[in-house]
């Protein structure tokens, strides 16, 4: 008999099965063996001890960069450590390359599993704002053969028009392929308005994951209050088509890149400086960064931190403006409400937290999450179904986001008094242990269309169905 991981006299936590008792977790073989009030230990079983701690489903990131971010110059490898030493142990890459996350894993894979949306945009892989529909199934074909699991627009820095993006997500669901949006068209931006437009483009039968809810109610257009609410109102009359999350890190993260004339490039750092009264422009941004309200993202001793002041203002002004950024503008009351919010028969309007992290140093789902529990907001296992039961029935992970006889072994060991994670485990190996990472490499989940190039990394792989994902698989009870 191979030898066990017991995880010892926790507190498990499962939100499928309402488990929450204190118990022993037998894993064998890569799968949950038993969950039993005292597991004999075995010579050779390796015991982990979760006196204390919360033993949950392993926590799934359902939006996450680590494998596109060439844009900002850092390794991606920095993103897989930052993620595994969070608690994770699967996160989907929403706007990824597949080239970038075979190279990082075989580098400096850290054991979890991961999948990645490749990104639609103008300025790189189609040839306008308006693609017809057989460049769009090129493209998304072409896509899904390197192993990526879907596609992810994103409006905030590359729109579509209203029709192309309508467009996109018609083929992605008639290839029955994951569809993420960063709202915001030609016509609307990364706010409100952007997330008021979602209906139409959707027509009756779109699907659709919408990316960071709370992203959209800063307060651009009316109070971030009535924001929220109009924004619940939008996702809840969607209903089972559209699945949905919030990230919880005050901090956001974009790109502080000017055009020669002054002008700010994207849509989002120009929002964030109207917020607070500076200039939409390049001065406007130094001044923000010199006042403490701009951060610009660096490297420091192995880990991105948030720069501002005069050394953040040299690095801007030594790059040319061409360097991650980071503003202050996701208001914790609106992530609380939207996360807290339950429709008319007690469900929860929006499915998962979800870091939009990664690389980006803001990978608090977890301690957030626990947090809201805290202050009475969530119930435990209602926090464990925001963080991974609910993450996995997104994406059709059948065998994960539960803890039970038979599931997957993902599954996460947290300190409930801090919100950190202390142990992991993934696939049945022990990838976290008392914080360190102790594991390499990982799994790549992609489709059907993918397994080629899947194998051909010579990494390990799954394959998933993306029509198992709630967005084409919940009918009208979403529980
Ligand atoms: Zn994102």
């Amino acid at each position: 008999m191979a030898n066990r991981i017991v995880l010892r006299g926790g507190r498990v936590l499962d939100a499928k099965t309402r488990f929450d008792a204190v118990a022993d977790v037998v894993i064998s073989g890569g799968i949950v063996e038993d969950i039993v009030d005292e597991y004999e230990v075995g010579a050779g079983d390796d015991v982990i001890d979760a006196s204390g701690k919360w033993v949950i489903p392993g926590h799934i990131d359902a939006h996450a960069h680590f494998a596109g971010t060439s844009d900002f110059g850092f390794d991606s490898v920095i993103g897989l450590k930052q993620l595994a030493r969070a608690g994770v142990t699967t996160a989907i890459d929403l706007g990824g390359s597949m080239d970038t996350l075979y190279d990082a894993v075989r580098r400096g894979g850290t054991g979890i599993n991961m999948a990645s949306l490749m990104r639609i945009t103008p300025s790189a892989n189609i040839s306008s704002a308006e693609p017809d529909r057989a460049e769009l199934d090129q493209v998304l074909t072409d896509g899904l053969a390197t192993g990526s699991i879907g596609a992810k627009m994103w409006g905030g820095y590359d729109p579509l028009t209203p029709e192309g993006t309508a467009r996109v997500i018609e083929a992605c669901n008639t290839l029955g392929t994951h569809v993420a949006f960063h709202v915001g068209t030609t016509e609307t931006g990364s706010r409100l308005d952007g997330l008021r437009e979602v209906p139409e483009i959707l027509g009756a039968n779109g699907r659709l994951h919408i990316a960071h809810i709370n992203a959209y109610c800063r307060g651009s257009i009316l109070e971030p209050h009535e924001e929220v609410i109009e924004a619940l109102q939008i996702i809840e009359e969607l209903g089972p088509r559209v699945v949905s999350e919030v990230h919880m890190a005050v901090p956001n993260f974009t790109r502080g890149e000017c055009a020669p004339d002054g002008s700010i490039v994207n849509d989002v750092p120009r929002n964030c400086l109207r917020l607070r009264d500076y200039e939409a422009n390049i001065d406007g941004m130094r001044a923000a960064i010199r006042d403490g309200y701009g951060s610009v993202v660096m490297l420091v001793n192995d880990r991105l931190d948030l720069v501002s002041g005069a050394a953040g203002l040299a690095e801007f002004d030594r790059l040319k403006s061409m360097t991650p950024m980071s503003f202050p503008v996701n208001l914790p009351s609106t992530a609380f409400a939207l996360t807290a919010a339950k429709d008319g028969e007690g469900k929860f309007v929006v499915d998962a937290v979800a870091s939009d992290g990664g690389i980006l140093p803001r990978n608090v789902n977890i301690e957030q999450t626990i947090a809201m529990v805290k202050f009475g907001a969530l119930e435990p296992l209602e926090a464990v179904a925001k963080l991974s039961y609910n993450p996995a029935r997104m994406f059709g992970l059948t065998n994960k986001g539960r803890l039970e006889s038979g599931a997957d072994a993902d599954i996460t060991v947290v300190n409930p008094q801090t919100g950190g994670a202390t142990d992991t485990v993934v696939g049945g190996k022990v990838v976290l242990r008392d914080g360190y990472i102790v594991s390499s490499g990982g799994t790549i989940f992609t489709t059907d269309r993918g397994k080629i190039a899947a194998a051909n990394s010579g990494i390990p792989y799954e394959i998933i169905e993306p029509l198992q994902g709630l967005m084409y698989s919940r009918v009208s009870d979403p529980s």
